[in-house]
């Protein structure tokens, strides 16, 4: 999943880049509005968090700007204690969620999660799939009830294709919500990690969970068990 955070507060922003990458999340970070809007523009986003207070742009106005351009990943704000016209302003240029510093990262997690997973039709933190469950709290996942040990890449992978369960995820849009810039980007990369989580998750080659599309990408096919 990649995230943007908009925030000027230095010691803030630099500790919420920390925690989310140690989370696995793909990070891009701004310090005034008019980078943050650039980068919300041109970066393929799963969340953004924004702060409303910003040099050069207003927070509300980037909001603004990316939603008339038709730009529909989910947006949190960060708000100052006792401003709750703040709130309503942001929801209502198309924010879709708001916390007031200070906050706990746990919160700001907990809420970010539940953002991306909306996006993909799912109201539950776990998402299952035919025998495969992924719980996206604890970031463990389940083969018929037994746990599966993954790596943090094949986790990552797995929750973004089974967040868009049934849909066809092609090889550049997983390289580009998955990795860092400075990562290796190879699509063979990418092609051997595929490889793995397959094994893993189906040691007697009978359940072909991930299918691949030639030229297309890849499919999660089981149907979705809860929602
Ligand atoms: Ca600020």
């Amino acid at each position: 999943m990649r995230i943007l955070i908009i925030e000027d507060e230095a010691p803030l922003r630099e500790q919420v880049v920390t925690q989310l990458r140690e989370q696995g999340y793909a990070v891009d970070a701004a310090a005034d509005g008019r980078t943050g809007l650039y980068l919300g523009q041109e970066y393929p986003l799963d969340a953004a968090i924004v702060d409303l207070g910003l040099p050069d742009l207003p927070g509300i106005e980037v909001i603004r700007r990316w939603r008339s351009a038709g730009r529909k990943f989910p947006i949190l704000i960060l708000t100052a204690r006792g401003r709750w016209q703040d709130k309503v302003e942001g929801l209502e240029a198309g924010a879709d969620d708001y916390l007031v510093k200070p906050f706990h990262t746990e919160e700001l997690l907990a809420r970010l999660r539940a953002l991306i997973r909306r996006t993909g039709g799912w109201t539950q933190a776990v998402l299952a799939c035919g025998p495969i469950a992924l719980d996206t709290g604890s970031q463990q996942v389940t083969l018929t009830g037994q746990q599966v040990e993954l790596t943090a890449y094949e986790y990552k992978l797995l929750e973004y294709l089974m967040l868009r369960a049934g849909m066809v995820i092609s090889k550049t849009e997983l390289t580009e919500h998955l990795y860092q810039e400075d990562e290796d980007r190879d699509s063979n990369v990418l092609e051997v990690l595929v490889g793995r989580l397959r094994r893993k998750l189906d040691p007697d080659r009978t359940l072909n969970p991930i299918e691949t599309l030639r030229g297309r990408g890849y499919r999660i096919r089981l149907e979705r068990s809860v929602t």
